[in-house]
């Protein structure tokens, strides 16, 4: 197997058109998923790799936006999750993604793993995906015939599925940045503390109005379907009350009546359904 280090995008694009080649980034799903390939065959391993360490332009956290535009966090594809960490405007204007980039796998696989690789694995279990959900991010790909953009709900298709086109690249995603009045949550259940796949986990945007009465929730939960699922019914049924016991309880009596769970080796659907509507009574303390 050729691996090819291109250090511009026309180089990149080129080595893409190769038949065969495949986009490596961080390694940390492809190399793991690569060692159960067989060599020949039609499921082979793919001919060429091409990295995309050595290009700077995939990388960084830029802030875009301002005057009459809404500021956005412009995410290079190719940032690994430590650099995002790292990043102060992130922690501080995005905690619902640095919560889950913090309980991402362990320091080894934060500093090889990137945001794009995260999306464009496509888990159900992918712990950038609820959080990127709620803050409605944008994706944004790149190919030699240009750049086009996607919201991240059409992107994402299914297990390991996506929107990329041959020969297209997840470049940068676009996250809108929160105000003040936003409050953001995340939190993961796995089969242990830490190094664990999500069991359930769930993201939250809630936007806080006159007298702390929810003007607005956005709510992604991931590993509870083929991909991020959201409840809009649980949304709705929030606006206009307090973050309270109450309302939140019977908000995720609606999850626990919607959501449509698989069993698994790591946990049965009785219990993940269970687990997403207990998880939302959290955001009680969030008032
Ligand atoms: C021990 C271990 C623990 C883990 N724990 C977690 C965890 O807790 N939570 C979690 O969500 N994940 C976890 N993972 C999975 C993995 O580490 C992450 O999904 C990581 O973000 C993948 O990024 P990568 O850069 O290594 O992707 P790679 O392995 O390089 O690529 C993954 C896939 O995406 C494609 N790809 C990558 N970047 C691009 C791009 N810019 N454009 C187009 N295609 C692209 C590749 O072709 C490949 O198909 C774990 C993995 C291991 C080995």
């Amino acid at each position: 197997m050729n691996v090819l280090f291109p250090r511009s995008l026309k180089g990149l694009f080129q080595a893409l058109a190769e038949p065969g080649a495949r986009v490596l980034a961080g390694g940390t799903d492809l190399l793991v998923r690569l060692r159960a390939v067989p060599d020949s065959g039609p499921a082979a391993a793919p001919a060429t790799l091409v990295s995309l360490d050595r290009l700077a332009a995939l990388r960084g956290v830029r802030e875009e936006g301002g005057g009459n535009l809404r500021r956005v966090l412009r995410l290079g594809a190719a940032t690994t999750h430590a650099e995002l960490l790292a990043h102060p405007l992130l922690r501080a204007r995005l905690p619902v993604l640095a919560q889950a980039l913090a309980e991402l796998g362990s320091p080894p696989i934060r500093n090889m793993g990137t945001l794009g690789g995260n999306i464009c694995t496509a888990s159900p279990a992918g712990d950038c995906l609820p959080p990127l959900a709620v803050l409605g991010a944008e994706v944004e790909l790149a190919s030699a015939s240009g750049v086009r953009r996607l919201a991240l709900d059409g992107f994402l298709l299914g297990p390991g599925r996506t929107a990329l086109a041959p020969g297209e690249i997840l470049a940068a995603v676009r996250v809108p940045l929160p105000g003040p009045d936003e409050v953001q949550h995340f939190e993961k259940v796995g089969r242990r503390d830490a190094l664990a796949v999500a069991v359930v986990s769930l993201a939250a945007l809630v936007r806080l109005g006159r007298g702390g009465k929810i003007a607005g929730a956005r709510l992604a939960w991931g590993s509870v379907g083929p991909t991020v699922w959201r409840c809009p019914e649980a949304e709705n049924a929030l606006a206009g009350r307090r973050l309270s016991l109450t309302a939140l309880a019977e908000a995720a009596s609606i999850v626990r009546s919607q959501v449509q769970p698989i069993d698994d080796v790591r946990a049965s659907a009785a219990y993940r359904r269970e687990v997403a509507g207990n998880l939302l009574l959290r955001l009680a303390m969030l008032e």
